[in-house]
């Protein structure tokens, strides 16, 4: 244990957390974005990773956009837009963006041996403090753990996207994850201005195995001709009431992560309602991932 190390274990007694927490967020795509843009601004210094040196150049780029538009929108002043950017940097080494880190959040694709894979390279260079938390979307956090030497520092940290808008934060507690570990996780998510909710390891935990239920269910009834996308997302914006309709959240969310997350709980659950649609499969191999790709269900204008 280094000096510096050290110092940071007995700061985080218990369930303390830092008063300049480091985070470091391992994938720059959408979450990754997201969430670095929401800590830069609240307060953390934030180290972006990505596996190659143009997705973190773009990762960047978006966090100062991000934070361009904040300013725009009147939400923050030019003075915090400058601080906020100044807290983010940038690597496309692990073992020396996690040197540091107080949380690691690792939001990388929905796979289950690329999150191990890195999991194993942050137990071989994070201190021993570290609150380990992956951003799954629905796989299993037990199995992400098992690979880890202290499985009781491993917890789901699910983000929704867009994270500056979306209020919540799903911790899920893996078979070993300690009460200590659970704690350190609510407050970071809470000083990320994000109400905690804790749910167990379960395939899809609340959010995603609920979520996706619409989803699919949305897809297969315009596969069917029910009505166009528009309609089906009115029905559920203008009659139940929901922020954005089911067709257009997966479009933000992304199709592909989507498709994963279905495979991953008929896998699971054996349950014919996660079979993904024909419609879905193809339009993910045509490449038409949603808004990110500027094509899914709907055409996306380029972001800004
Ligand atoms: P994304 O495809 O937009 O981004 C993933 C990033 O990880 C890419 O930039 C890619 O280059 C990078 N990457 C791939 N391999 C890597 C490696 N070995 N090391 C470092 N970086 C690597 O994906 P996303 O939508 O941001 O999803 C990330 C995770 O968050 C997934 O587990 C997903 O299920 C989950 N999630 C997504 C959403 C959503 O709305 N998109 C919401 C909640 C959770």
């Amino acid at each position: 244990m280094t000096v510096h190390d050290q110092q940071k274990a007995s700061n985080t007694a218990s369930t303390e957390i830092p008063d300049t927490p480091h985070l470091t967020i391992l994938g720059a795509g959408t979450m990754g974005q997201g969430i670095a843009y929401v800590a830069v601004l609240a307060g953390f210094e934030v180290t972006l990773l990505d596996a190659s040196a143009d997705a973190v150049g773009r990762g960047v780029a978006r966090v100062d956009q991000l934070l361009i538009n904040g300013v725009s929108r009147g939400k923050i002043t030019t003075e915090q837009q400058m601080i906020a950017a100044s807290r983010l940097t940038s690597s496309t080494t692990l073992d020396r963006a996690v040197a540091e880190a107080d949380l690691v959040v690792e939001a990388v694709p929905e796979q289950l041996p690329l999150k191990q894979q890195l999991f194993t390279q942050l137990d071989a260079h994070a201190p021993s403090h570290t609150v380990f938390a992956t951003n799954t979307s629905s796989l299993s956090i037990s199995a992400i753990a098992s690979v880890v030497r202290s499985p009781e520092r491993v917890i789901g940290m699910h983000f929704f996207n867009p994270v500056h808008v979306m209020k919540l934060v799903e911790l899920v507690r893996g078979e070993q994850t300690s009460d200590d570990t659970v704690a350190r996780a609510r407050r970071y998510g809470e000083r990320l201005g994000k109400t905690a909710i804790v749910v167990r390891d379960t395939p899809g935990f609340a959010t995603s195995r609920l979520g996706i239920v619409l989803g699919l269910e949305a897809m297969r009834m315009l596969e069917q001709g029910v009505a166009s996308a528009e309609d089906i997302d009115r029905a559920m914006e203008l009659g139940y009431n929901h922020p954005i309709g089911p067709l257009k959240l997966t479009d933000v969310v992304g199709l592909d992560v989507r498709l994963a997350v279905a495979d991953h709980l008929h896998a699971t659950l054996h349950d014919a309602t996660y079979v993904a649609p024909a419609i879905l499969r193809r339009l993910v191999a045509e490449g038409k991932l949603g808004q990110k790709s500027g094509e899914g269900f709907y055409r996306w204008p380029a972001r800004t």
